[in-house]
């Protein structure tokens, strides 16, 4: 059986995988089995911060796997506690819980809201809002989270505790905290897997002031958002929120599972002894290679995400057969008068890997991507969308 055969065989059958067996890669290159090579413009779903096989990171995760690969959160490791230092440091929250996923950082901000809410305003006190359209994981609770019927049908019952509402219905949302005692709500800035859509920052600052007013949590999912994907550290600050909790992973290793829940002033002392716990969370090597993403997004690598953002938007906006460009940085979504899958298995055919977000094209590349390969994968995305 070659590579396709036995995936098929042996695999549960959730991914419907493109027919591409990728073999090794360099940067925002990589190869597939036949030797194809593609430019990727989908980074994993934006984890591969730096690329395929990038130095830096390999030697970051090289030297921490020869020192200690695993430890138990028995023990003291200094990658964890140096990069817990280092979220603290450049977001002014003030604890760190690590995890390995997106899903269960959001599980963890769902925990600490509803101890937050029952200690203080009674065990009622456990609705948590989210918004419509929004994504925050395939765990029952996150599933609950998630505001898209779809995906709740087939696995009831969820995890009660949670209402969603229209994003940018601050008179819905007010109504929900009428009827529910409400513990939290639960954010993306910029819905990644609804298609690549921003809240607006008028609700944003509503919420923002509506929470602290009734003592709500601000829970801000930057799972996919995170470390430097829009062109500034968080999606928050383009916002200027000060959110209580913020989840965070995808990005934030650079290639490996790390998943991180920062807790904010209100909440830094909730979970306590045997509150919560991860086997993994807080891995040295995941954490390394953390340190080691989070360390080059300076000022001057965010200005050249940002210029590259510039020129993705410059590119496509009035583009033929590209009726909209959303997003902010390198999350970017493309609304293409042909269906979204249709660019996509084009581009795919030409050379340059793109994901799609609902009935939009989706790119999320390297954040260190170079220029000559962006412009490349935008001559080859113009042409499939003008098709
Ligand atoms: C991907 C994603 C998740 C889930 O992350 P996993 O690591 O797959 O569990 C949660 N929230 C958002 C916003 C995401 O984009």
């Amino acid at each position: 059986m070659n590579t396709v055969e036995k995936d098929q065989t042996y695999i549960a059958g959730t991914y419907n995988r493109f027919p591409v067996e990728i073999v090794s890669g360099s940067g925002s290159l990589v190869t597939d089995v036949d030797q194809k090579q593609y430019i990727d413009m989908g980074s994993g779903i934006g984890v591969t911060s730096f690329g395929i096989a990038d130095t830096v990171w390999q030697n970051a995760v090289t030297e921490q796997m020869a020192k200690v690969q695993h430890m138990s959160n028995l023990y003291y490791t200094q990658p964890c506690a140096d990069l817990a230092a280092i979220l603290c440091e450049k977001t002014g929250m003030k604890k760190v819980f690590f995890s390995n996923s997106g899903a269960e950082s959001n599980e963890c901000a769902v925990k600490v809201a509803r101890k937050y809410a029952s200690e203080k305003h009674g065990t009622d006190c456990y609705t948590i809002v989210t918004l419509k359209n929004s994504f925050h994981g395939r765990t029952l609770t996150t599933l609950a989270a998630t505001g898209q019927d779809h995906y709740h049908e087939l696995f009831q019952p969820l995890t009660p505790g949670f209402v969603s509402v229209d994003a940018g219905d601050m008179a819905a949302l007010k109504s929900v905290c009428q009827e529910y005692k409400v513990a939290a709500v639960l954010i993306e800035c910029i819905q990644g897997e609804g298609g690549v859509v921003p809240v607006s920052s008028e609700f944003a600052q509503a919420l923002q002031q509506f929470c602290r007013e009734k003592d709500i949590l601000l829970m801000v999912d930057e799972v996919q958002t995170g470390n430097g994907r829009t062109g500034k550290l968080y999606a928050y600050m383009h916002y200027g929120l000060t959110p209580d909790i913020v989840s965070t992973a995808k990005g934030l290793a650079g290639g490996l599972p790390l998943g991180a829940t920062l807790l904010g002033e209100k909440v830094e002392h909730v979970l306590g002894f045997g509150d919560h716990g991860s086997t993994f969370g807080g891995n040295p090597v995941c954490c390394a290679a953390a340190i080691s993403i989070l360390k080059r997004l300076d000022d001057a690598f965010m200005a050249e995400v940002q210029a590259k953002s510039d020129f993705l938007f410059d590119s496509f906006q009035g583009a033929k057969g590209i009726e909209s460009v959303s997003g902010l940085g390198l999350m970017i979504g493309l609304k293409t008068a042909r269906p979204a899958a249709d660019v996509v298995g084009e581009c795919m055919k030409n050379g340059v890997l793109c994901l799609t977000a609902k009935n939009k094209v989706r790119l999320l590349p390297a954040l260190n991507i170079p220029m000559d390969l962006l412009r490349q994968a935008v001559a080859v995305l113009l042409k499939a969308c003008a098709e």
